[in-house]
């Protein structure tokens, strides 16, 4: 990831169906990127607004863990504010990418609970 040691973002776009179909990459707006991650807001509004004009809408989000775990932080389960958004989180370790996981949120807890990753054969 090219935005090591700094947190890679970006937006997950996709139909009804639930498969993503395009990877938006954004840049790391927040204050210390090295721990945190924040979307551009004005890359989302943008999506938003596409969706709406019959685009495909924003599944989720990605975000990459440097020298972490594919795991949501604690941080990451508080920042948990759009319930209906699906989490990838990617593990990096001196820049690569080692593996990820996907996480929705449990309606019962309001956590973030790891959901199965499917990919469809290339
Ligand atoms: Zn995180």
């Amino acid at each position: 990831m090219n935005s090591y040691p700094y947190e890679a973002c970006g937006l997950l776009m996709g139909g009804d169906d639930g498969a993503v179909t395009k990877i938006i990459a954004s840049s790391n707006l927040a204050d210390h990127p090295t721990k945190n991650f924040e979307i551009n807001p004005a890359l989302i509004l943008q999506y938003q607004k596409e969706s709406r004009l019959g685009h495909d809408r924003i599944l989720g989000h990605y975000h990459s863990h440097p020298d972490g775990q594919a795991n949501p932080s604690a941080r990451d389960q508080d920042n948990n504010h759009d319930t209906d958004l699906i989490w990838v989180i990617i593990q990096v370790t001196g820049g690569v990418a080692l593996g990820m996981n996907a996480f929705a949120t449990d309606p019962k807890s309001g956590q973030l609970t790891a959901i199965p990753l499917q990919a469809e054969k290339i």
